[in-house]
């Protein structure tokens, strides 16, 4: 990727203009010291810290996306601070070592909007095989172009998740599922067990979380062929929220009726959670 002398106007996306209005004017320079300090003041939170050129691609992943908010709505979160905070750290706490990931898992991001969590994980992670998954096309095609120019091997496909849930290039074809803000937990679950191979992991990123909201989801997810096999609690750094990662095993082949037909999941949700 190309930068003016400014570092702050990217010159190869397509119609570059200035990240005045939606995004903060930050020389590439600033901005790589400014996530470095951070990395650093919060390893302790984190199960992963990154190389120089790893922090250059971040700098990169939040020029380039602010490049995209100027003519897409791909997230609010604007300030360094805040993408920081909530696309890089809390895509990132998640995938904890003990996990025993593969160093080439194939994932997939279900409803990935600006490309979260995947492009962190593509960034942390360079020999995972990542898919993103969008049933917006030009956010898609915005997300392909983005991954070319950053030199990632993530692609994106623009498809509802009730769809390629059942063909046959991706039902019972990945290792991991991520999802993050796609809707409730019940209909999460419903649209990644199906893509997961037996013994693969889906991590639904949420907030808030109760143990009552467990004994609800519990029976929905076994209804898909998985069980709930960890429940993680986070604390974010900077603005203290509480995040909460359930990771999901699946246990047996997902029944051939899920996912339900498109739309049917969110207007009728396994469980009311
Ligand atoms: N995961 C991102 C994040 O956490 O920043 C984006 C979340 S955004 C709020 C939800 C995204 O899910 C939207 O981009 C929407 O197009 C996508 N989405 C919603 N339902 C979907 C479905 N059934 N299949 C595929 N994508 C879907």
């Amino acid at each position: 990727m190309a930068w003016d002398k400014a570092g702050c106007r990217c010159t190869t996306l397509n119609n570059p203009v200035p990240f005045r209005r939606r995004c903060y004017c930050v020389a590439m320079k600033d901005l790589v010291e400014k996530f470095q300090s951070l990395f650093q003041l919060h390893q302790d939170t984190l199960p992963w810290q990154p190389s120089p050129a790893q922090l250059q691609q971040l700098g990169e992943l939040y020029i380039g996306i602010c490049a995209g908010n100027q003519r897409l709505n791909l997230t609010r979160i604007t300030t360094p601070e805040d993408f920081w905070e909530k696309h890089l750290w809390d895509s990132l706490a998640a995938i904890a070592p003990d996990l025993n990931l593969s160093i080439t898992t194939k994932l997939i991001d279900v409803g990935t909007g600006g490309g979260f969590p995947a492009f962190p994980l593509a960034i942390a992670f360079p020999d995972w095989q990542i898919t993103l998954l969008d049933s917006t096309r030009k956010k898609i095609n915005f997300l392909n172009e983005l991954s070319q120019q950053l030199q990632f091997t993530a692609h994106g496909i623009a498809e509802r998740a009730e769809a390629i849930g059942h063909h046959p290039d991706h039902r019972a074809q990945y290792d991991l599922v991520t999802i993050r803000a796609v809707g409730k937990a019940a209909i999460c679950s419903e649209y990644a067990l199906p893509l997961l191979k037996v013994g693969g992991l889906a991590i639904l990123y949420r907030g808030q979380w109760t143990p009552a909201d467990t004994e609800l989801l519990a029976p929905a997810i076994a209804q898909c062929g998985g069980t709930i096999e960890a429940i993680r609690t986070f604390t974010t750094p900077l603005t203290h929220s509480q995040r909460t990662c359930l990771y999901l095993r699946k246990t047996q082949p997902t029944n051939d009726q899920f996912p339900r037909p498109v739309g049917i999941p969110k207007q009728s949700p396994l469980a009311s959670v």
